[in-house]
């Protein structure tokens, strides 16, 4: 009998929050409807006035029913009165409730949360904007996304236009750059490289003159590169020199495997597409094949080569995917397998 009392206690507790929700979303469309009209000015509309009157302002409309959504659902969130500091566990109390504005495809949603700021490790931190998966800056993924696909089409300047029409939000040109680079790390190589025409465009522009097909070549190799975290802000001591060179954090230097192809042109090269990841050998070869799947590398017009430091797997899965390529043992590997013989002998 007691637990019945209370389930339906809280029942009848959500119930008031979904009403209370519904009574704030019409109260937005009412403000919305009152901003719609105002952006139509002819007293009998045609329907593309009407639509495009519509469009200006969709993004108030989606925009703040979205913040209305996340407003109610993270109403225990919101009251959230202690954390724990992510870099040391340090429990500290919220400094109040912060709003912050993202934007998104629906348009610019805010959000109201607490923030902590833990003052040992000079870190603010809202724990709402992770359990709603907000990105740091303020276009979020769903836009960075958007940017990536736009920019791995079409020139700056379309993208930059399409981005802004599409999406109504402004983009410059180190936006653009910047978030299809952020997004780099969740999309796949088929997203970053050229259409086929372009790469064509190249091999054409090199073969000019010329009888023989031009060389292209695919090097694939792994490198390590430094990762930089977010949290990896602070000064460190140590002269400016010996700092630039010191590991910053356990693991800071991490294997990416990539591969590139270019062609080969006289005395210089000409870039054509290249994909390095922090991934696994499976990951480099499951991108290189479907690089080849989705023909953007016009084989038949070139002369492929394959320059890699001879390790065994390379040769095998690389013969799989361009039988026809020939292989080449870089120079500093030849050379470096050359001494090892030397030291056995
Ligand atoms: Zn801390």
């Amino acid at each position: 009998m007691g637990a019945a009392a209370i389930i339906s206690l809280a029942e009848a507790r959500a119930q008031k929050q979904r009403v209370e929700l519904r009574r704030q979303l019409h109260a937005q469309f009412d403000r919305w409807l009152e901003t719609l009209e105002e952006h139509m000015t002819e007293p009998k509309p045609t329907l593309e006035q009407l639509t495009h009157a519509v469009w200006e302002v969709r993004q108030e409309l989606t925009g703040s029913v979205t913040a209305a959504v996340v407003e109610q659902r993270s109403r225990p969130e919101q009251e959230q009165q202690h954390a724990s500091c992510p870099h040391c566990g340090r429990v500290v109390t919220a400094r109040g409730v912060v709003s912050r504005t993202v934007e998104t495809v629906v348009g610019a949603v805010e959000v109201s949360r607490p923030y902590f700021y833990c003052v040992p490790c000079r870190h603010g931190f809202a724990p709402l904007d992770s359990a709603l998966g907000l990105a740091p800056g303020r276009k979020q993924f769903d836009l960075q996304q958007a940017a990536a696909k736009l920019r791995a089409e079409v020139p700056y300047e379309t993208a930059q236009e399409l981005f802004r029409e599409l999406t109504g939000m402004p983009l410059s040109t180190a936006g653009l750059h910047e978030l299809s680079n952020a997004v780099a790390d969740g999309i796949g190589v088929l997203e970053v490289a050229p259409p086929r025409e372009e790469i064509t465009a190249k091999i054409t522009a090199v073969a000019e003159g010329r009888r023989w097909r031009p060389v292209m070549v695919l090097a694939i190799d792994g490198a390590d590169v430094p990762t930089r975290p977010e949290t990896a802000k602070s000064s460190r001591p140590g002269g400016k020199k010996v700092r630039a060179k010191r590991a910053r954090w356990q693991g800071q230097w991490r294997e990416a495997k990539g591969f590139r192809f270019y062609l080969v042109a006289e005395d210089r090269i000409v870039h054509l597409l290249s994909w390095h990841q922090i991934q696994s050998d499976e990951d480099l070869f499951a991108a290189l094949a479907q690089v080849k799947a989705a023909g953007v590398i016009p084989e038949e017009q070139v002369r492929l080569c394959v320059v890699a430091d001879g390790a065994k797997w390379i040769g095998s899965r690389v013969r799989m995917l361009f039988p026809t390529a020939a292989e080449i043992l870089d120079y500093y590997h030849c050379a470096e397998h050359l001494h090892q013989l030397a030291e056995v002998q």
